[in-house]
């Protein structure tokens, strides 16, 4: 019924393989903590459940259809499963990254939102809502999660971590990396004292003039560059 040896199912493995390597690396989770996934068509590939990432291979992903169905889990897939489904579910996205990423989980226990301290937080849709707290892997938490990312790219999920959605992995990713920098940002300003925060107005301006240049489009097509 699903061709597991679709190309794209092919590079979607190799991706996740790649971009889990990463998060250890770029600090945004520890361990086998995190997991991402990447949709192709009806199915879903993602990071199996309690692997170190250093182990990993392209093997090792799991896939599983839209209703949560197994289709090829040589490991047990990710203990939030449910909380991608639910966002493959709600929204358009290509993939979605969860991470366990330091400034964002200790601002998490202290703020309801990370405020618009920089204009790269239009890329995320605007302020980023923190979710109220419920079990990792539980149904709340996807209900929770869903909430928190309406019209937004990235929700932070209180005493827990992150999750971040885009059109490809790499966008997903991006986003991952650019919320942990806000908050790293964020902390630091209030260090200094109250952070002056951009209206409404400044970053609908700001997103009106990324779309007049074009932001996250190529002038030259691969091909001919
Ligand atoms: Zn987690």
């Amino acid at each position: 019924m699903y061709d597991l040896d679709a190309a794209d199912l092919h590079a979607a493995r190799e991706q996740l393989v790649a971009f889990s390597a990463r998060l250890l690396a770029d600090g945004l989770a520890v361990g086998s903590a995190g997991n991402l996934s990447v949709r192709c068509g009806d199915l879903v590939a993602i990071t199996p459940s309690g692997i170190s990432y250093h182990e990993l291979s392209a093997a090792d992903i799991a896939v599983i259809a839209l209703d949560g169905t197994e289709v090829s889990s040589p490991e047990a897939p990710s203990s939030e499963t449910p909380m991608h489904l639910a966002i493959y579910a709600a929204t358009n996205s290509g993939a979605v990254v969860h991470t366990h990423s330091p400034e964002v989980i200790a601002l998490s226990t202290v703020r309801d939102e990370l405020p618009a301290i920089h204009y790269a937080i239009t890329s995320l849709g605007g302020p980023v809502r923190v979710a109220p707290y419920a079990r990792f892997g539980s149904d709340g938490l996807a209900s929770a999660a869903i909430g928190a990312l309406d019209g937004r790219q990235a929700a932070i999920l209180r005493n827990h971590g992150a999750v971040t959605c885009g059109r490809t992995l790499a966008r997903a990713y991006e986003n991952a990396l650019l919320l942990e920098w806000l908050a790293g940002v964020y902390r630091r300003a209030l260090c200094y004292g109250e952070p002056r925060i951009l209206s409404a107005a400044e970053l609908a301006e700001v997103s009106a003039q990324a779309r007049r240049l074009g932001y996250g489009t190529r002038r030259r097509s691969r091909s001919s560059s």
